[in-house]
């Protein structure tokens, strides 16, 4: 959190701003000065850029909580904004965290057409129209099926449903990193600096992702406690001793008995290995029908 601060908090999500933020602003209003015949509108542009991303964060915030989740914060950085969101580790709990960003620009346009049928002049025509433009942008940015872009991570949430959670993350982390090398030739001939520093933020975060689709495929293959599973992501749990007693470091199956072997502390909650959440023995069994019980 380190060089950030709180800028406001609604409907119990935090927006917090990176100090950076105002040396970009600085530079892209500079660079846009001449559009607007007062500096004014310069800065209520691009002010709008960014109440546009956060509205963006807050589509994917309030979904994300809409699906049993616990969205922390937004971030604003000088190029864009990032929700904090932890959806349930299921195929439709994520698309829909998801798809609500997109969603929040793909309603404005409607917004943005008809009040360009008004056809104003002067500084508001060309305000509304730069506004306007953004807005498009950032959805078509948006939407691209680069992991992590909301396309790439849209993609994998529609491929988990046929492929599941490790092999629909492999093949999004791989078409991301066709499509980042893609955006690096472009970024490369453009010489764009800000187009370079996100392009590799982006080949990065794929490039992680990837590499956690491997260990996801590796622990899928491990056996299986049958007529249990996770009641956040429908995982079985792991047949193996993986769970560890703090108290006296034995490791075991939280599953056999609820209660460590070396010492008898008892553990009423069990943690998936898959998703992190933890919940009680009874709600592990109550999902046992269900029909999805496998990672
Ligand atoms: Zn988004
Ligand atoms: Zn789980
Ligand atoms: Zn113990």
């Amino acid at each position: 959190m380190r060089g950030q601060f709180k800028i406001f908090r609604f409907a119990g999500i935090s927006v917090y701003l990176h100090w950076s933020w105002f040396l970009v602003a600085v530079f892209e209003i500079q660079a846009r000065v001449g559009a607007y015949t007062a500096p004014g509108w310069n800065i209520l542009e691009y002010l709008s850029l960014f109440a546009i991303v956060t509205m963006h964060e807050f589509g994917h915030a309030l979904a994300c909580r809409s699906v049993g989740g616990t969205p922390d914060r937004i971030m604003l950085w000088p190029f864009g904004g990032v929700a904090y969101v932890d959806p349930p580790q299921r195929p439709g709990a994520t698309l829909w965290s998801l798809a609500a960003g997109p969603l929040v620009n793909v309603a404005l346009v409607p917004v943005f057409a008809v009040v360009m049928m008004l056809r104003p002049g002067g500084n508001l025509g060309e305000y509304l129209y730069s506004v306007e433009l953004i807005n498009l942008g950032l959805l078509i940015f948006n939407l691209l099926p680069i992991y992590p872009l909301d396309g790439g991570q849209i993609l994998r949430s529609l491929l988990w449903y046929k492929m599941g959670r490790a092999r629909s993350l492999m093949a999004a982390t791989i078409v991301g990193l066709v499509g980042v090398a893609a955006v690096i030739v472009l970024a490369l001939r453009s010489l764009d600096v800000w187009l370079l520093a996100i392009t590799a933020y982006i080949a990065m975060t794929c490039w992680s992702g990837f590499q956690q689709a491997r260990t996801l495929l590796r622990i899928s293959r491990l056996p299986r406690l049958a007529g249990l599973s996770c009641p956040s992501c429908h995982a079985a749990p792991f047949a193996g001793n993986y769970w560890h007693c703090p108290q006296c470091a034995t490791n075991f199956n939280i599953f056999q008995g609820g209660a460590c072997p070396g010492c008898g502390h008892a553990f009423p909650l069990a943690a998936c290995l898959e998703c992190g959440r933890a919940a009680p023995h009874s709600a592990w069994a109550q999902l046992a029908q269900y029909t999805g019980a496998r990672a």
